[in-house]
């Protein structure tokens, strides 16, 4: 073994002229500087300008309301209003649908930003960005664009309905019906968990028209409030309160063809590729979360004083948040990187996966230390620490669980490492 590889060794240390004349352009700072290579924290103005613009409405409007919105489980009317009027509904429609025509950039700094002081704020705005607005955006006709994009930019509210009772990893066992009638559909069953369902007026509905044809026939709707959509139970969670989460039940709901987003048969597909691009901002989001809980608490390590010393001080807690600040960062860096990728056209469902179980686990990991850096008063609701820990452990549940993530990675590792 080591005979094999010694000869190889040897020949390529004789031949120090080869080296030498390919050192320059391997180690040529001029070359970096002038290539277009940046790092991960490089932003366009625009993208600066935002996340500036939503840090300042997270801690002016957001943040007054956060634990009364939590109490009471309801998203506060002028949050809302507001997300509206800062274009936040609408990051990437385009102008010329009333949008703010932003980079898919954009969309992840301001889940980031929001999250950072509610993350219930933030996924609303999350879901409406990055689930509805571009299924309307990348596969419906001029009609329906023209229809609703404005109206989900500037003042109504959407969600994406795929979950039932008896599929959630399983997306596609679902059991909504559409059965054709004349120029409509009709459509009966009834989806679970759907966030955003309790504010409402749209409702991206995934049905299947061929249940003969298994996930073949599913077909994504749009459907309006008005057509009869039925808003049944709202959950009551753990965390994330703010943000609605309910039951629906379409029964004999008459939808015209027209409103069939994209082609029959091909909601399978376009629920796939939404929910790879999705992925992204639960990960922003839960970004958001630790570093809004990481912000929240550090202060606290240097005004608390114990044995004498500010326990921040202490080389068992330096440690401490010395780890969780390089994860952060680590979670942050995968983040960046995914979202990076997907705008530039390139294979990104891998990065995206490993950006959300990461950014979730990290989430929860930032969560609990910061409870139990603040003591006795991180476990109460006087410092907003305790919401964070609840509502972190959501990150791991949706737009596919922490083990769905995993096998994404893994199926993609198989096809590189068997072809
Ligand atoms: C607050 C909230 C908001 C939501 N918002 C929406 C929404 O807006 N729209 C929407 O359509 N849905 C939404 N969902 C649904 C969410 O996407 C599902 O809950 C999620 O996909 C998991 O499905 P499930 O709850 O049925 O769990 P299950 O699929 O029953 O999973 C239970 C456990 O089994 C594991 N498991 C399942 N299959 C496998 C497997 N093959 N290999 C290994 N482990 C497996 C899971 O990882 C999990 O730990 C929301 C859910 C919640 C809680």
């Amino acid at each position: 073994m080591f005979s094999a590889i010694r000869p190889r060794l040897a020949s390529a240390v004789a031949k120090p002229a080869v080296l030498n004349a390919v050192r320059p352009r391997f180690f040529s700072q001029a070359a970096v500087a002038r290539s277009n290579i940046a790092s991960l924290h490089t932003f366009t103005e625009d993208e600066q300008l935002l996340r500036d613009t939503v840090a300042r409405f997270a801690q002016e409007q957001v943040l007054p309301k956060v634990a009364q919105m939590d109490e009471a489980e309801k998203l506060d009317k002028d949050v809302l209003k507001g997300l509206f009027e800062q274009g936040l509904m609408g990051i990437e429609t385009e102008a010329k649908y009333d949008g703010s025509e932003s980079s898919f950039m954009s969309a992840i700094l301001t889940i980031e930003e929001l999250a950072k002081v509610d993350p219930s704020v933030s996924v609303i705005c999350d879901v409406q960005n990055t689930l509805v607005n571009t299924l309307f955006r990348k596969y419906a006709n001029e009609d329906i664009k023209q229809r609703y994009l404005p109206k989900l930019a500037t003042d109504t509210v959407g969600c994406f309905c795929l979950s039932e009772a008896g599929s959630g990893s399983d997306a596609f066992a679902l059991q909504t019906r559409a059965v054709k009638d004349g120029n409509d559909y009709i459509i009966n069953g009834s989806k679970m968990w759907i966030t955003n369902s309790g504010e409402a007026e749209i409702f991206l509905v995934f049905a299947n028209v061929a249940p003969e044809k298994g996930y073949k026939g599913i077909t994504c709707f749009v459907l309006e409030k008005s057509m009869g959509v039925k808003v049944a139970k709202k959950e009551s969670k753990l965390g994330i309160r703010a943000s609605s989460t309910c039951t629906l039940n379409f029964d004999d709901v008459r939808v015209p063809a027209s409103n069939v987003l994209g082609e029959i048969g091909q909601g399978y597909k376009y629920a796939i590729e939404i929910l790879n691009e999705g992925r992204i901002g639960i990960a922003a989001q839960m970004l958001g979360l630790a570093q809004g809980a990481f912000d929240a608490t550090l202060p606290y390590l240097f005004q608390r004083k114990q044995f004498g010393s500010y326990i921040g001080s202490f080389q068992g807690m330096q440690h401490q948040y010395a780890q969780i600040a390089v994860d952060i960062e680590a979670a942050r860096l995968l983040t960046y990187n995914a979202a990076r990728l997907k705008e530039q056209g390139k294979s990104f469902v891998k990065e995206a996966a490993m950006a959300k179980l990461y950014a979730s686990q990290v989430a929860e990991r930032t969560a609990s230390r910061c409870v139990e850096w603040a003591g006795g008063v991180g476990f109460t609701r006087e410092l907003p620490i305790e919401k964070f820990y609840r509502d972190c452990k959501i990150g791991a549940i949706y737009e596919g669980t922490s083990n769905i993530q995993l096998q994404t990675i893994a199926k993609a590792l198989e096809k590189q490492y068997s072809s």
